[in-house]
């Protein structure tokens, strides 16, 4: 019994030193390293198994805020919140989900850059788990293959689905690209709002965070600003 005592105060003692480390930098927005941070663990569990315990999770939060399950509007919740979770807004963290990008080769022998601009941008902010909602512009130059156009908003699409940094997005769609079109020459700029900075805290609606990577050629000045007027053009139909 006591070896079990001892035991378990170390693993108390362990989950709150990681919680303390969680905590600590509190309302700070700082962007890591650009793998989303999973544990080796990640897919031990099946989906199945992940909505069960995710909608456990939910119904005691619910219940700790004092809300009544039994009445017909809230009953649901725990489960529905639990499958959305899973099967949709973090459903980009499954590698199995990864969208299959088949390349062509370029055989208009297009050599400028093709940018695919206002892809819709789904997210969820890390943080706070609070919506992040905006676009993503990306372009690249093809030295001999290209890909589909809608892979383009599928690749944004597949990393946006998962807890988020905005600046970690965008250099993995990039990242991603540049793997798929064997070229560093992909950039990608991304304008969005944060719901936890326009709904909670400072509340300011009208703000929207810009981020962009560059890579290859994009770094020159030239092709950077040529894509950035292409951005700008007004796409009206
Ligand atoms: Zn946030």
């Amino acid at each position: 019994m006591y070896i079990f005592a001892l035991l378990n105060k170390k693993v108390m003692r362990l989950e709150k030193a990681l919680n303390d480390r969680y905590d600590e930098r509190g309302d700070n927005h700082i962007g890591s390293a650009p793998e989303t941070p999973l544990r080796d663990d990640a897919f031990v569990l099946s989906d199945e198994e992940k909505i069960k315990r995710i909608q456990a999770s939910v119904k005691d939060i619910l219940v700790t805020l004092g809300l009544d399950l039994t009445d017909d509007s809230l009953q649901g919740t725990p489960k529905r919140v639990a499958k959305m979770f899973v099967n949709e807004i973090f459903g980009g963290l499954h590698p199995d989900k990864k969208p299959t990008s088949s390349t062509f080769d370029n055989k208009y022998k297009y050599g400028e850059m093709l940018v695919e601009k206002n892809i819709v941008v789904y997210s969820t902010c890390e943080h706070h788990l609070l919506p992040i909602i905006g676009r993503a512009h990306v372009a690249y130059i093809s030295n001999g293959t290209v890909v589909g156009l809608s892979k383009m908003n599928r690749i944004v699409d597949y990393y946006a689905k998962r807890p988020q940094v905005q600046e970690r997005l965008n250099i993995q769609v990039v990242k991603e690209l540049q793997r798929v079109l064997g070229t560093e020459d992909v950039a990608c700029v991304i304008d969005a709002k944060h719901l936890c900075v326009n709904s909670r805290g400072i509340r300011d609606i009208e703000s929207s965070t810009v981020t962009a990577e560059y890579g290859g050629k994009f770094k020159e000045e030239s092709v950077r600003s040529e894509f950035l007027d292409y951005i700008n053009l007004d796409t009206e139909f």
